[in-house]
């Protein structure tokens, strides 16, 4: 694809894990490509090799998704740099696991912060330029915790199912203006995140799923890719799960 005709897609948490697979995988499918992590670090310089491997310009900076100001500010520099956001996929997350009696008050509000307040900033700052354009699409990433609930997971779990409600949400309103919203929720997926789990927890998870083994953060980005896309051009408003069929 020509450089000119390529229009861009933001992700956030793109230096590492699904967000990575993500925009790299949209870079081969001809998008430049603007993302975010928390810090800097030697995963985003790889992450923007790999991006700019595709043939596609990148544009990267820290950017801490739980600060309004700094989003919209990194959201402002990225149009400028690379032109109009037709996509945006909302992938940084934590977990911070805990029985929820245990749980420290901290450790509750800095999930809720980065996950769900997190998705809301981007939303709020790309939905109002996607709005003024009337076009666009976007992709949040939830969670099949965020739907059943998880032992130990209160937070994250609140957390992801917030990200459904207010993407079901975004979706009523902004569908007459032509945006599309859709929710990916993965189940077990090998990246940084399920490295945490002890080798019993990580026996235990894959006797769960079906398909009896995790899931690729490039089998999460496929799906993604396909929502972002034209060819689902009457999907919105859905949560779909790519879970190996853990909650069967
Ligand atoms: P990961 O490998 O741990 O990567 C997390 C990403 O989020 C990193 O890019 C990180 O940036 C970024 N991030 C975290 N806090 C941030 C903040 N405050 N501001 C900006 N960026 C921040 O995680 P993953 O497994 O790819 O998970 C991606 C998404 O999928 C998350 O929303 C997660 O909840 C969801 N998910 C994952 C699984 C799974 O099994 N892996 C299952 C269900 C859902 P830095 O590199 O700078 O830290």
């Amino acid at each position: 694809m020509q450089e000119e005709q390529r229009s861009l897609v933001i992700v956030t948490g793109g230096t590492r894990g699904i967000g990575r697979a993500t925009a790299v995988q949209l870079a081969s499918e001809g998008y430049n490509i603007a993302f975010c992590g928390r810090s800097p670090s030697a995963a985003a310089e790889e992450t923007a090799e790999l991006i700019r491997a595709q043939g596609a310009s990148c544009f990267h900076k820290p950017c801490d998704v739980t600060d309004f100001r700094a989003v919209d500010t990194f959201v402002k520099h990225a149009e400028e740099a690379l032109g109009p956001a037709s996509g945006l996929v909302n992938s940084a997350g934590i977990v911070k696991d805990n029985h929820l009696v245990m749980m420290p008050v901290e450790d509750w509000h800095s999930v809720i912060d980065t996950n769900l307040t997190g998705t809301f900033n981007f939303c709020r700052a790309v939905g109002f330029r996607m709005l003024k354009r009337r076009t666009g699409a976007i992709v949040n990433i939830s969670s099949v915790a965020g739907v059943y609930g998880h032992a130990t997971q209160a937070n994250y779990a609140a957390s992801k199912g917030g990200v459904n409600s207010l993407s079901r949400t975004l979706a009523k309103e902004l569908a007459r203006h032509g945006i599309r919203v859709n929710v990916v929720a993965p189940g077990f997926i090998e990246t940084d995140m399920t490295d945490q789990l002890s080798a019993k927890a990580h026996k235990e998870a894959i006797a769960s799923v079906p398909l009896r083994r995790f899931g690729t953060a490039q089998e999460v980005a496929n799906l993604t890719a396909f929502l972002l896309s034209d060819k689902a051009s009457y999907v919105t408003g859905q949560v779909l799960q790519v879970d190996g069929g853990v909650a069967l």
